[in-house]
């Protein structure tokens, strides 16, 4: 069956604050350019999570009246506290410069990315949600000319039912990949055109957060809580927000950097374990927990930029790991990169060109955004050696060196980092209580995931068997752990063990694709609309 095809000046991929924000700039500048967003969530903001702390600076250069138009930014920050756990003590600690929080918002970014969409709109940018970029589309070149939306109505057997919808081409001169983090068309990007070549490996965090209700009593609006230390051991690097939001909500979540070494760590049940502290449970003290999810982040910084452009396409936001670790703040970086490639995407486009937008990289490269990533490109790399060097590591670049370091460190990729199992301890999470602490399914149950059943697995093994003859046997399969949505399971037969994919529990945080030993698990995306429902995460 032959696709339908669409063409546009420009297309986005992906609609969070990189995606949403080059829409804006794009028709702010140049109206009359036709401009289409897709978005793989069932509507814009279903699949968007941050903790977020939200530095208003390139909002305010994209829409200056965003107070005006009823941006929700509602909670200025009020109070920043940086602690230092150990198991049933906390210690407070001056609040590193980079996190101190005055003249930012609590947000929800699923909140913004509604609002900016509408934004959007109002200016005739397109917007299609539940339409997932499935496959890169090239001209007789080699470049970039659009992608398709993937299939809909594709049965199990990846054989056409009684739903079958082909997916559609979406042609443009230029495509924005704004996949946020672990982008999938992007990783195949990055392949094709070799942009990680002269890059450092990208490496990742899994943020799992949950949104609880609480008393109104412990409520105060604006807090902001940084934690390091407990529960992770001085080897792992991690850490902790507790953010203070509108009508008594608390954002809260614990962030493990994947280069963790453990393959019996379960990010999952740290975040659970990281409840029971007194510090932090005495918030939550007759609260009701009202959302979960979980979501990559990229913390390369500076020296993982990858190449930036390519004939037909450009990357922003997450996507190419715009992300500054010592705020543990990406959303304005996101805004700001996606605002500098549709400024040099509409000059372009204006002046009649075609192929490859080279004055992006080199604009972003003149703008703050260069300057804020490179000041703290050497702190995240620190933490390689454990917690107390890589504190001191960072106290040294941020008060002494002031980013200004004649050298750059290195990192190395997540995948390469775990020890076998016979070489690490298995990790005794304490059982659930129902009360503070949660299972798995319950939780999941709390992203409101759902994909139809009917359709071939979006998690996919290069080599089946891996699963069992390598990461069972070696690393006795970390999948199981590493997955906050429990969709991986060894489940032992008489024939011997096998891997079941439950899919459909997937809430795209894109940590299998990271963190397999081999890389033997490719994320692709399900059928659009498919996958979590978050409201205000
Ligand atoms: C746990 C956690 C806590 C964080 N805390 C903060 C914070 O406090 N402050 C802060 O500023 N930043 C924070 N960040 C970082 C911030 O959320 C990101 O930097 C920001 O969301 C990146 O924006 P983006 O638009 O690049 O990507 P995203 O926000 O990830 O948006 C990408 C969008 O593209 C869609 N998409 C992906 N692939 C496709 C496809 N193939 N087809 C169609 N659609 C697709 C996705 O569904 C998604 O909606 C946090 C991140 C995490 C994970
Ligand atoms: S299957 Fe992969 S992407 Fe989906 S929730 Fe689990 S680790 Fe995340």
């Amino acid at each position: 069956m032959t696709r339908e095809r669409m063409e546009y000046d420009v297309l986005v991929v992906g609609g969070g604050p990189a995606g949403l924000s080059a829409a804006i700039r794009l028709k702010q500048i140049s109206p009359d350019l036709s401009v289409c967003l897709i978005e793989k969530g069932a509507e814009i903001g279903a699949h968007l999570l941050s903790g977020a702390s939200f530095e208003p600076r390139a909002l305010n250069e994209l829409l200056p009246d965003w107070r005006e138009r009823g941006a929700p930014l509602n909670v200025p920050v009020t109070e920043d506290r940086f602690v230092f756990m150990f198991k049933n003590k906390a210690i407070r600690l001056p609040t590193p410069p980079q996190m101190k929080n005055h003249g930012n918002y609590i947000i929800s970014v699923g909140q913004l990315g509604r609002w900016l969409a509408q934004q959007a709109e109002a200016l005739g940018v397109e917007i299609y949600a539940g339409f997932a970029g499935a496959e890169v589309l090239y001209d007789a070149h080699g470049a970039v000319m659009g992608v398709a939306t993937g299939d809909m109505g594709l049965g199990k057997d990846g054989q056409p039912t009684d739903r079958f919808t082909p997916g559609v081409e979406l042609v443009a001169k230029q495509t924005i990949f704004a996949e946020g983090c672990r982008g999938s068309l992007t990783k195949t990007l990055f392949a094709r055109f070799g942009l990680r070549d002269e890059a450092q490996p990208q490496t990742y965090a899994l943020g799992v957060k949950e949104l609880w209700e609480i008393d109104p009593a412990l409520h105060k609006p604006g807090l902001s809580i940084h934690t390091v230390g407990w529960p992770m051991d001085f080897a792992t690097y991690g850490g902790s927000w507790l953010y203070h939001f509108e009508n008594n909500l608390v954002s809260l979540g614990f962030v493990v950097g994947l280069d963790y070494r453990n393959p019996y760590l379960s990010p999952f049940h740290e975040m659970q374990r990281y409840k029971t502290h007194p510090y932090i449970s005495a918030f939550l003290k007759g609260g009701k927990r009202v959302a979960y999810g979980a979501r990559a982040l990229s913390e390369g910084g500076y020296q993982s930029i990858p190449k930036l452009s390519f004939p037909g396409g450009v990357l922003v936001g997450d996507t190419a790991g715009f992300l500054n670790v010592p705020k543990i703040k990406g959303n304005h970086l996101a805004m700001k990169s996606g605002m500098v490639a549709a400024e040099a995407v509409a000059a372009f486009l204006n002046a009649g060109k075609t192929g490859e937008v080279t004055d992006y990289p080199a604009l972003l490269d003149k703008s703050w955004l260069r300057d804020e990533l490179y000041g703290v490109r050497n702190i995240r790399p620190g933490f390689k050696r454990g917690l107390i060097p890589g504190l001191l590591n960072a106290a040294l670049d941020t008060y002494i060196l002031r980013g200004k370091a004649p050298w750059t460190l290195s990192h190395h990729a997540d995948h390469t980092t775990l020890l076998k199992a016979a070489a690490a301890s298995p990790i005794a999470y304490p059982k659930p209580d129902g009360v503070l602490t949660f299972d798995l399914l319950s939780s999941v149950f709390l992203s409101n995931t759902n994909h139809e059943e009917n359709q071939p697995s979006h998690l996919r093994l290069r080599d089946p068997a891996l699963a069992i003859t390598h990461n069972l046997a070696l690393y006795d399969a970390p999948e199981q752990r590493y997955c906050p949505a429990g969709v991986y399971e060894i489940v032992r037969e008489a024939a011997g063990p096998r891997l079941q994919i439950n899919a459909q529990n997937c809430v795209h945080c894109k940590t299998c694709d990271i963190k397999d030993p081999l890389q033997n698990i490719d994320w692709t995306v399900p059928e659009g609309g498919g996958g979590p429902n978050y409201g205000m995460m």
